[in-house]
């Protein structure tokens, strides 16, 4: 029979493990497995200790094959495997950014996909953004990813996001997502940033179910033209995280 446990602090007791249920919530979460800030409205909460999982980290593959990613950097189908920490081989010559999540750039806080490739390179990946490369119809990624750092984010106007290894290879470390103009692209940590900083600032649906969301502007670009931008991909984010609208209208202020 399963023990009633209640208060604010109530933590199951020790014969009794964590039950995660698959909940639906329109606020961000920090994954417990990967340690990654997320939006999607669906995710696995045990209400006994208050924990949140990504629904793929609800049981983490052993080992996972990627591939071929933007601009095929994993043709060779590399076999990464899950560990409880990044990674670092003896004679890996990538020292210096190992720890960090090849894909969103930031550090590895616990679990890591990791492969280690034939040019001594120590590949790892949150759990959470390994998922970002294995389907190409992954309703959780709103846009095309790639790799290369010819142009800044449109977010943080930066060729990395702050917390990311400046040591990484532009070729293929920090990847972003695709926006339009060809020029313009955001990263895959940025985006999370955005959406989040949206949840937080939509204050009330007006009578048509519209949206109004003011964020703070990083960089002092074109305003109209990066408004329009935002507010498109954002509506892909937001509706991952369970937001019903009819319209977005975003204010860069
Ligand atoms: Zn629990
Ligand atoms: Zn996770
Ligand atoms: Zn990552
Ligand atoms: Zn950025």
């Amino acid at each position: 029979m399963a023990a009633v446990v209640t208060g604010p602090d109530a933590k199951p007791a020790a014969s009794h493990r964590c039950r995660f249920e698959l909940k639906k919530y329109k606020t961000a979460f920090t994954c417990q497995v990967c340690r990654v800030e997320s939006y999607d409205a669906e995710r696995y909460r045990c209400n006994h200790c208050g924990e949140d999982r990504h629904m793929g980290c609800i049981r983490l593959a052993d080992e996972i094959k990627l591939g071929p990613g933007p601009k095929n950097i994993f043709s060779t189908g590399p076999v990464f495997m899950l560990f409880d920490t990044p990674q670092k081989g003896r004679n890996s010559k990538n020292e210096k950014w190992a720890k960090n999540c090849l894909v969103c750039g930031m550090p590895i806080r616990h679990y890591s996909y990791h492969a280690q490739t034939t040019g001594n390179k120590d590949l790892n990946m949150h759990p959470r953004c390994a998922e970002l490369t294995t389907f190409n119809t992954n309703s959780r990624v709103p846009l095309e990813l790639q790799t290369g750092e010819r142009h800044s984010c449109v977010w943080c106007g930066k060729k990395r996001p702050e917390g990311a290894s400046p040591a990484g290879p532009t070729d293929f470390y920090c990847w972003s997502y695709r926006l339009t103009g060809g020029r313009n692209r955001i990263h895959v940590h940025c985006y999370t940033e955005m959406v989040i900083e949206a949840l937080k600032s939509i204050a009330q649906l007006d009578d048509d179910d519209n949206i109004h969301i003011v964020l703070k502007r990083r960089r002092s670009s074109d305003r109209n033209e990066l408004e329009s931008i935002l507010s498109e991909v954002l509506k892909i984010g937001l509706d991952v995280a369970g937001i019903g609208f009819t319209d977005i209208f975003l204010d860069l202020a």
